[in-house]
């Protein structure tokens, strides 16, 4: 994998092993989110998880990702790790992968995708109610981590490579069109305190 690009790799890991567990995920009720991590060092797959808020509202994709991990027993150093979220994470998930010791996430969807495209708007509301930042407003370069997004990793691509990863994008987002129609005519029926 090694001539392969952490931004063709990070979409095949979205595309082959996130969103299967996703699609089971949503078919039970949860919501839409995933996440993964992987070893910088030849960037094969750790863990990939997806939302289980149905048991417990704080098992986001990204949080219920770091209980697998941590549950593996294996003790790989975070610092060694990179940590692939398919939306940007929320307050909560972000502290989580800062309190895990990550120096870097990656995200496919923006907060406000999920706000726009998927109706989620939570994590840009608690962002201004909480900690009264509007959206964009948090450090995407700080002293403990910087962020990627996906979208911005592909521009920077050679134009044969960036339109084979933009055509994969056109084809996951089509997938998740399908699993957030299915989680919104789903959720009036679960009891998840941000639906
Ligand atoms: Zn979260």
């Amino acid at each position: 994998m090694s001539d392969t690009t952490i931004a063709a790799r990070l979409l095949d890991v979205i595309e082959r092993d996130i969103l299967p567990l996703t699609e089971q995920g949503v078919g039970a009720g949860n919501k839409v989110f995933g996440a993964a991590i992987l070893r910088k060092s030849d960037l094969s797959l750790v863990v990939a998880e997806t939302n289980n808020e149905l048991e417990n509202p704080l098992w986001h994709g990204e949080v219920h990702t770091l209980k697998r991990f941590y549950e593996l027993g294996e003790k790989l150093a975070t610092k060694d790790l990179i940590f692939l979220s398919t939306h940007e994470p929320c307050t909560m998930c972000m502290s989580a992968i800062t309190w895990a010791g990550f120096d870097n996430f990656y995200y496919f969807f923006s907060h406000e995708d999920s706000r726009d495209a998927f109706a989620i708007p939570h994590d840009l509301k608690i962002l201004k109610e909480v900690f009264g930042l509007e959206p964009g407003g948090y450090r995407r370069q700080n002293a403990f981590w910087n962020s990627f997004a996906i979208a911005d990793l592909v521009e920077t691509e050679e134009d044969k490579v960036k339109a084979d990863l933009k055509a994969q994008t056109v084809r996951i987002k089509a997938r998740y069109d399908a699993l957030s129609t299915d989680y919104q005519s789903s959720k009036g029926d679960n009891d998840i305190p941000l639906n």
